[in-house]
């Protein structure tokens, strides 16, 4: 199988990660802190492999281009009242940045669900960071990493089962 050439919003979503101050290995961490006590032996490459796998879905990539839009847009203080003051609050009632991170969690099938709620209340790593709001706004970003984490984790799961997925 010969490499495929990344795509642009592919290329885009990683950037914009990086950017915000999120590394693949910042989310392979979180893939191991879920499921290091399932897998005997888990290596973190094996982590690393997973997240790479879930960042190069266009669905993924989309959602992450859609949600750290959002955020800028809203550290800027760009976008319309009354969406402005809701994002940049982080409101928990607002809840779209929940229903983008599913669309996210969706990817490997229902594992992911619970893995996602688990681990969106516990905020290791990255997670407790990206929630600090002394440093800017990621009311869309934390959910999206921690979907990532938990579409990977499932990724995991299902492939100790089957064949590649
Ligand atoms: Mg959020």
């Amino acid at each position: 199988m010969g490499e495929k050439k990344m795509s642009k919003l592919e290329e885009k979503a990683r950037t914009w990660l990086t950017e915000r101050g999120v590394t693949v290995d910042d989310m392979a961490d979180l893939v191991y802190y879920l499921q290091s006590k399932y897998h005997d032996d888990l290596s973190l490459d094996e982590c690393i492999y997973n997240v790479e796998r879930v960042i190069s879905k266009r669905e993924v990539q989309n959602a992450i281009l859609t949600g750290i839009q959002l955020d800028i847009l809203a550290e800027k203080g760009m976008l319309e009242s009354p969406l402005q003051d809701t994002i940049e609050a982080d409101e928990g009632l607002y809840g779209v940045d929940e229903i983008i991170a599913l669309s996210i969690v969706n990817v490997y099938g229902s594992i992911g669900f619970t893995n996602y709620g688990f681990i969106d209340k516990q905020k290791p790593g990255i997670l407790g960071k990206l929630n600090d709001k002394s440093n800017g706004c990621h009311t869309f970003l934390d959910d999206i990493v921690g979907a990532i984490a938990a579409a990977a984790s499932s990724r995991l799961a299902h492939s100790e089962e089957n064949e590649e997925v």
